[in-house]
């Protein structure tokens, strides 16, 4: 059927690719009349084709102003459903540093009022670094997950000394024991035991005291976070306000105990439609959150805790798009495919996902948006047979090749697959360009076989 339609004229290309769809995260991204695709800031047009011809591939395009309006309309969610049902608690967005560390992530983020929630010593010696320029409002807050090294302990030390508000989150009894003298505020992760629906609930989570642990700790009086955390790209509504439910039961009961615990963090895992099909919303989600942990508290009779949320995923993923040339093309006997499509850049390396999560993404095309299209899959430039994308066996829909040159772009690359980058045959990564304000910026150039060198000890003169 689709293919009957491509052949008339006067197709919606806009709606066939997805695109200017708000529920899709695809509002920004547009059609221009060369049939290339676009990218709408304000006023703004960037387009695609063009950068990726200027700039060169495999190229990353970042856009701060994705990531800011995403989160203004978040924050702007929680505090109008404050503000309806008469909630007492605070509400406060903690970006989890781990999704993605580049400065052109986290400093939009800063300024749309961001809390920050790091999960090693190296991110929070980022943090130190910010907090040394002065480049924060000393008001914002830092949690500290993740095990708690020497290293790790000095650096939270250190910062609350200097007056920062920084709150590490124990997970373990030992951490407990080492944190016992810590003077300022801190906080529990606790295991729920309930069944999330993500790619990450497993039967045993290494992450946070049991239940049980967590309610015999004995009384202490800075603690003052209960937090937990499902996991990543939760997949139904239903998933995220179970664990609020269950959760809330336990954060009653601690209560009880340690008298100064008002608040509840959820953690993340609100997930993104990659596949650009039907998904709940941040505007139902967190309607129905403050309605749940305000009905939950007026009936057991406490305090409305404050609400804490550290959704990652959900705010950085489509402020990136990751852009690839196709290089060859190679027929496919009896498939869903009719060809492979080799890109010049990997997908074991600079997408990570694809390969350790069977990651679905959103691949489109950057120009000819409405020649012919066929079924194909893509492969990467390693040497690798898993450096594929088949959109799980199925096939991908592009261009027919011309013989000019085609690009393809892969949205919502926003999230998680910077830190996981490697590089697998020594494939260099993705140049990375900063579209904002109608300029371009390079945040980072194509590496070279030297800079890549480097990195496995071969320094000058090594090789002579
Ligand atoms: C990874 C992580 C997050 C972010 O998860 P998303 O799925 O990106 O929202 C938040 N909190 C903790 C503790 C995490 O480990």
């Amino acid at each position: 059927m689709a293919k009957k339609k491509n052949k008339k004229q006067g197709k919606n290309w806009k709606k066939f690719w997805k695109l200017g769809v708000d529920e899709f995260n695809t509002q920004f991204f547009d059609i221009n009349k060369d049939s290339n695709l676009t990218v709408i800031e304000g006023y703004h047009i960037y387009n695609l084709h063009g950068l990726a011809h200027k700039y060169g591939t495999p190229l990353q395009v970042v856009f701060p102003a994705i990531i800011e309006d995403r989160l203004k309309d978040l924050i702007g969610y929680f505090q109008a459903y404050v503000k309806i049902y008469g909630y007492k608690g605070k509400f406060f967005y903690h970006y989890p540093m781990k999704v993605n560390q580049n400065k052109e992530f986290i400093l939009p983020l800063l300024s749309e009022g961001a809390n920050l929630e790091v999960t090693s010593s190296n991110e929070l010696w980022l943090v130190k670094k910010l907090w040394e320029g002065e480049k924060f409002n000393s008001k914002i807050r830092v949690f500290c997950n993740g095990p708690k090294t020497d290293q790790y302990l000095d650096l939270i030390e250190e910062l609350r000394t200097k007056g920062m508000n920084i709150v590490p989150i124990m997970e373990e009894q030992e951490e407990i024991e080492r944190l016992f003298k810590y003077k300022g505020d801190i906080g529990v992760r606790v295991d729920l035991a309930i069944k999330a629906d993500t790619h990450w609930d497993k039967k045993f989570d290494r992450f946070g005291l049991s239940e049980r642990d967590a309610l015999s700790l004995t009384k202490m009086k800075n603690l003052k976070i209960l937090h937990y955390h499902l996991g990543s790209q939760i997949k139904t509504q239903k998933s995220i306000l179970d664990g609020i439910k269950h959760a809330f039961s336990i954060y009653v009961q601690m209560q009880k105990i340690h008298p100064n615990l008002d608040t509840l963090d959820i953690g993340g895992g609100f997930g993104i439609p990659y596949e650009k099909k039907k998904f709940y919303t941040a505007k139902a989600v967190s309607s129905k959150i403050i309605k749940i942990l305000k009905n939950l508290s007026d009936k057991a009779g406490i305090k409305h805790p404050n609400l804490a949320i550290e959704w990652g995923q959900y705010i950085v993923a489509p402020a990136q798009v990751t852009i690839y040339k196709i290089i060859s093309k190679k027929y496919i006997d009896k498939a869903n495919a009719k060809a492979w499509y080799v890109i010049d850049g990997s997908f074991m390396n600079d997408l990570k996902d694809t390969w350790a999560i069977h990651q679905k993404w959103h691949v489109i095309p950057v120009n000819n948006m409405n020649n012919p299209f066929k079924r194909v899959w893509l492969a990467g430039s390693t040497c690798d047979s898993d450096d594929k994308y088949t959109a799980g066996g199925d096939y991908i829909l592009l261009p027919k090749l011309n013989g000019g040159d085609q690009f393809i772009a892969v949205l919502d690359t926003g999230a998680y697959q910077d830190g996981l980058a490697s590089h697998h045959c020594l494939l260099s990564l993705p140049a990375k360009i900063i579209a904002q304000d109608g300029e371009i910026k390079i945040a980072r150039k194509h590496e070279t076989a030297e800079s890549i060198g480097k990195l496995f000890g071969w320094t000058n003169g090594d090789h002579k």
